[in-house]
C-alpha cells in the first residue's frame, strides 16, 4: 500500500522525516497542492509564486533522480488529498507540521490518516513553553528555554531509494498553474539574485559557517551582504534549520546568528496562541487608533510602495524589495517603521504588500515583524518609540545602499545622501519628503494620546 507524502514548505528530500517514514513503509507518491481558499487573504502571493513554480521544479527533478515524481494538484487541500487517497488507495498521509492556522485546520480534519512529523523547526514548539505551559510571547524568555532544546536531532539522510506506486496518480502540468508573471514581467531582476531549490539551499548552508564570525558585526548594515539570505530557502523549506544549526560551529561567533535563526521558530509559538496574529491586533486596546484612511492616505501608502517618500533610505528599501522580492531586515524596520508611525498608515497595509511582494512573505514571521515594528503586538516596542529614519540611515551607513537602489542619489556624497532636502541638494526628479520627521512624530504621538 503506498502512503502519501504531503509536501508544503519543506520542499527537500534532505532531512526530510516525513519522507523518511514514508519511505520505510512502503512506496511513496509526493504531493503538492495549490490551495487559494484555505488561507483565503493569505493565498501565496505574487513574489512567492515565482519562487514556488523554481522551487517545485527543482524538486521534481530530484525526484526523478530516485525514480519517483512529484504529483502536482489544485483545489482545496482537505477534500484534493480524500480524492487522492481514494484514487490511490494510500493507507496514510505523511507529512511535516505547520503553523499556519489554515494548515492546522487541514491537519485537523484528517486527524484519522494523516501522521505528522517534526522537523522544519530548531525544536517541538509545542514543548517551548513557559512554566505554566502556555508559548511565549516575547522573544528573549522564548530564547532561553530554547537553549534546553538544543541541539536538534541531526539531520536526515537522503532515503536511499524512494519507491514508486504500481501506476501513478494524474498530475497537473506546473505551467498550467501560471505561477509565473507574464505582460508585464516585473520579476525579471529576481533570477539575477536567486535561485529556488534545494541544491543551492544546501550550498548556501554549507558556505554560512564561514561568513558567520561577521555576522554580528555586519547584519545591520544594509550597503553589506553581512546576512544569510537563506529566508526565501527556510520559508519554503528548501533546508531544514537543523541542517544549517549542525553546519555551524557552536561558538560565541554562530551565537548571534542562532538567536535571529530562533525568531522564526518563536514566531511560530506565537501562531499558536495567536493564530489570527496577521489580522487582530496583539494588544486590542489599538484597535481604536484613529489610523489615516482617507485619500491622502492612500496617495501617501503608493508612494511608500513604490519608493517616492522623499526618504532616501525608506525609498531605497522598498525599491530593493520590489526588483528582488527581498530587502534588508535593518531597512525592513525602517520602512515599516516609517508606513506605521510617521503616515500612521495601518500596519496591516503594509503587511499586505511585504506579503505581495516578499520571496520570503511567511505568515508567523511577517506578522510578528509588522506587529512588533507597530507596537500593537504582545512582545512589542512601544508606540510611542518612533526611529528616526534619517539617523538610522547615517548610523548603518546606508549610503551605498541608497546609490544601489535611488540611482537619483547616486552623485550625492555620502553625508549629503541620507538627508537631501535638509542640504540643498535634493535633484530635480527626486521627490520631497512627503511628511516632515517632525510633523510626522507628533502626529503619531497624538493619535496614540487618545488611546489613554
Ligand atoms: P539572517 O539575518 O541571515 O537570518 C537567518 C534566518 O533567521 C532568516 O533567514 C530567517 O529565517 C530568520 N530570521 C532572522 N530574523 C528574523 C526575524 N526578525 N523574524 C523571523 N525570522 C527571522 N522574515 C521572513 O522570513 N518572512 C517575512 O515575511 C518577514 N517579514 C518581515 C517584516 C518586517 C516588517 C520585518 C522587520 C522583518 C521581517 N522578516 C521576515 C524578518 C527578517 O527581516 C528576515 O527574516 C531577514 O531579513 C531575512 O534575511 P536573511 O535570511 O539574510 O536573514
Amino acid at each position: 500500500v503506498p502512503n502519501l507524502l504531503w509536501l508544503r514548505q519543506d520542499l527537500r528530500l534532505h532531512d526530510q522525516p516525513a519522507l523518511v517514514a514514508a519511505s520505510h513503509e512502503g512506496p511513496v507518491i509526493p504531493v503538492y497542492i495549490l490551495d487559494d481558499d484555505a488561507p483565503g487573504p493569505w493565498a501565496i502571493g505574487g513574489a512567492q509564486r515565482w519562487w514556488l513554480h523554481h522551487s517545485l521544479a527543482a524538486l521534481d527533478v530530484r525526484l526523478k533522480a530516485k525514480h519517483s515524481r512529484l504529483i502536482l494538484r489544485r483545489g482545496k487541500t482537505v477534500d484534493v488529498l480524500q480524492q487522492l487517497l481514494d484514487e490511490t488507495g494510500a493507507g496514510q498521509i505523511h507529512a511535516i507540521r505547520h503553523y499556519e492556522p489554515w494548515w492546522r485546520k487541514a491537519e485537523d480534519a484528517l486527524a484519522d490518516r494523516i501522521v505528522l512529523h517534526d522537523g522544519n523547526r530548531l525544536a517541538r514548539i509545542e514543548d517551548v513553553t513557559t512554566g505554566a505551559g502556555t508559548p511565549f510571547k516575547v522573544f528573549s524568555s522564548f530564547w532561553k528555554a530554547l537553549q534546553s532544546h538544543l541541539p536538534p536531532p541531526e539531520p536526515l539522510a537522503v532515503p536511499r531509494a524512494i519507491h514508486a506506486p504500481a501506476s501513478w496518480p494524474a498530475s497537473d502540468a506546473l505551467a498550467d498553474w501560471r505561477l509565473l508573471p507574464h505582460k508585464p514581467d516585473w520579476a525579471t531582476r529576481f533570477a539575477e539574485d536567486w535561485i529556488p531549490g534545494e541544491a543551492e539551499a544546501l550550498g548556501k548552508a554549507k558556505d554560512w559557517p564561514k561568513e558567520v564570525a561577521a555576522y554580528d558585526r555586519r547584519r545591520n548594515l544594509p550597503s553589506e551582504e553581512g546576512t544569510s539570505r537563506l529566508s526565501p530557502h527556510l520559508h519554503h523549506g528548501e533546508v531544514s534549520s537543523a541542517t544549517i544549526y549542525h553546519a555551524l560551529g557552536h561558538d560565541a561567533a554562530s551565537a548571534a546568528f542562532l538567536r535571529e535563526l530562533a525568531w522564526r521558530d518563536f514566531t511560530a509559538g506565537v501562531l499558536l496562541a495567536l493564530p489570527d496574529y496577521g489580522s487582530v491586533n496583539g494588544r486590542r486596546r489599538y484597535d481604536a487608533l484613529p489610523w489615516r484612511d482617507d485619500a491622502d492616505a492612500q496617495h501617501d501608502l503608493k508612494a511608500w510602495q513604490q519608493g517616492r517618500t522623499g526618504y532616501p533610505i525608506v525609498d531605497a528599501g522598498m525599491r530593493q524589495l520590489w526588483a528582488t522580492g527581498w530587502m534588508h531586515n535593518r531597512v525592513r524596520m525602517i520602512t515599516a517603521s516609517f508606513l506605521v508611525k510617521h503616515l500612521l498608515i495601518d500596519w496591516r497595509a503594509g503587511e499586505r504588500w511585504f506579503w505581495d511582494c516578499l520571496i520570503d512573505a511567511d505568515y508567523g514571521n511577517n506578522s510578528v515583524n509588522w506587529q512588533w515594528v507597530a507596537g500593537t503586538g504582545v512582545d512589542a516596542n512601544m508606540f510611542g518609540r518612533i526611529m528616526a529614519p534619517l539617523g538610522q540611515s547615517e548610523k548603518f551607513d546606508a549610503a551605498d545602499y541608497i546609490r544601489d537602489w535611488v540611482p537619483e542619489l547616486s552623485g550625492l556624497s555620502d553625508t549629503t545622501i541620507h538627508d537631501p532636502d535638509a542640504h540643498g541638494v535634493r535633484p530635480r526628479g527626486y521627490p520631497a519628503k512627503i511628511v516632515g520627521h517632525r510633523e510626522g512624530r507628533e502626529r503619531a504621538l497624538a493619535a496614540a494620546a487618545t488611546l489613554r
